[in-house]
């Protein structure tokens, strides 16, 4: 190891900071985030700089850099200049009264290092490449950063506060383990979720249960916890950064028949896999996912139910949740990209436009008798209607249409899976899209989209003899 990390309280400690340009600004914004009070030796200052020397936050000297500067004992110096003879000088100066230094860009001359950072304060990261490649300490940063909840911090200082409260009420082996159930358990995840209010009852209900026994079966105490996860239309890099997150914490998954693969292989490694897939309306199946659920978290585990798009759009995730309630088990939802809005993006064709459509619908394509169903209001114009489950009754969903007054021209297009790899789309009109779907071999899952958008061209708003350039960046195939 060639630098030690260490984390410097800098609270009211004076730093000196020899420059006064772009570098100097971004080393005095984190300076005064860490709470130092920060000295500029510059003959001149950036208009940023010279504003915080006006309102006091920052004191300026307005002189080239003298080692006299760092007389008055500064706990740090570091500079920012691209002069090399000045940071040479700031180098040997500090050395010489045995104040920590940094120069920016120049190990050589550094006795510190400035690590890239991830701030959750007060949980903070720091990452150092030793100076030889800050290029790469930032790509490890970046990496570091989309695995840390946005929440983090307020986990923190939420276990903080009440670390007093657990150590009256809990002897010391039986703390830890409370404290690793908190973190990744219901409580974590809620605050994690922003949900402090609901964290703060699961955590009061985990400390007055905390002395239940252990479950032989897992180890586990307690009621276990369903995480209810979106899994977006099928491009695992459509799943939300929550969701990775309780992938990666779930004992077991339960997933559908629409969740690809390469999504599950997101999931913890050792996580039990189950596929509870079904077909649209069979009861039963429903019936055993709910029984499921309930026996996994009964034994005190981490279950995720992992569902195609969204779980709330025709996803029966509303039911879920029922049983869930009903026998008190913790849950969280996450919510996840429905297909829709997924097919729309990768096909270029904008649910909503302002010349095109003013309202988009999304409609269960299979209950065709439904009653409730407003034919009338979907065969409107100005609007875009998304059918779900609907490809294998096309010809009665335009039939229904038809007879509710839409026109036969009217743009209609199919979107086949979507997202994935091997995304269809075919176009047509109400009139047509049944015999091009069929030809097309169409097969689910797929949306009917209804409507001007789906006749959409980017490039058709263009004036006459405009350049046409640029493109659909989308990643679908195209037909
Ligand atoms: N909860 C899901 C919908 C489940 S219903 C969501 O929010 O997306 C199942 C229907 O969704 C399928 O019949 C199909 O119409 C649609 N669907 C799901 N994934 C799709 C995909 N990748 N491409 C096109 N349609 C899809």
């Amino acid at each position: 190891m060639d630098y030690l990390p260490l984390f410097l309280q800098l609270r009211s400690q004076t730093v000196v900071v020899v420059g006064g340009g772009r570098v100097a600004v971004r080393k005095v914004d984190l300076l005064r985030r860490s709470g130092a009070r920060v000295t500029v030796v510059a003959p001149e200052l950036r208009e940023e700089l010279h504003k915080l020397t006006l309102s006091g936050d920052v004191q300026h000297i307005a002189a080239p850099f003298h080692e006299e500067h760092l007389d008055e004992g500064p706990v740090l110096a570091i500079a920012a200049t691209d002069n090399h003879e000045v940071n040479v000088a700031v180098s040997a100066a500090a050395r010489a009264r045995r104040i920590p230094v940094n120069v920016v860009d120049d190990p050589v001359l550094s006795t510190f290092i400035f690590p890239a950072i991830v701030d959750r304060s007060p949980i903070i990261v720091a990452v150092g490449s030793g100076g030889e490649s800050p290029v790469l300490a930032r790509r490890v940063r970046e990496q570091i950063e989309s695995l840390l909840p946005e929440k983090l911090g307020a986990l923190a200082r939420f276990m903080g506060a009440r670390r007093k409260a657990v150590q009256k009420a809990l002897g010391v082996l039986a703390r830890r383990p409370f404290w690793e159930r908190i973190v990744s358990g219901i409580v974590g995840t809620r605050v994690l979720a922003g949900d402090e209010a609901g964290a703060e009852k699961a955590f009061d209900s985990e400390l007055r249960t905390s002395h239940l026994t252990t479950s032989p079966d897992t180890g586990r105490t307690g009621l276990g916890e369903v995480y209810l996860i979106g899994a977006g239309p099928g491009d695992p890099d459509l799943l939300t950064l929550r969701a990775l997150q309780l992938l990666q914490q779930a004992d077991v998954v339960l997933y559908d028949r629409l969740v690809p693969d390469a999504v599950l292989e997101r999931s913890r490694r050792d996580a039990e896999r189950i596929f509870v897939g079904k077909e649209a309306g069979d009861h039963t199946v429903q019936d055993r996912i709910h029984e499921l659920l309930v026996q996994y978290a009964s034994k005190g585990l981490r279950v995720a139910r992992l569902k195609g798009g969204d779980p709330f759009v025709f996803g029966r995730g509303g039911e879920e949740i029922e049983v869930l309630t009903r026998h008190g088990i913790p849950y969280v939802n996450v919510p996840g990209i429905t297909a829709a809005i997924g097919a729309s993006s990768y096909a270029g064709i904008p649910l909503t436009h302002r010349r095109l459509a003013q309202s988009v619908t999304f409609v269960a394509g299979h209950v065709l008798t439904d009653e409730s169903i407003d034919w009338r209001a979907l065969a409107g114009p100005r609007q875009t209607v998304v059918f779900y489950m609907g490809v294998s009754h096309l010809d009665r969903i335009v039939a229904k249409l038809r007879e509710a007054g839409a026109n036969a021209s009217h743009p209609t297009a199919i979107v086949e899976r979507a997202t994935l790899p091997e995304q269809r789309t075919v176009r047509g009109t109400l009139e047509t899209i049944a015999a091009i779907a069929r030809e097309a071999k169409v097969t689910a899952p797929a949306l009917l989209i209804v409507g001007d958008v789906t006749a959409f061209n980017a490039s058709d708003a263009l004036p006459d003899g405009a350049a046409r350039t640029g493109g659909s960046m989308s990643h679908g195939a195209f037909v």
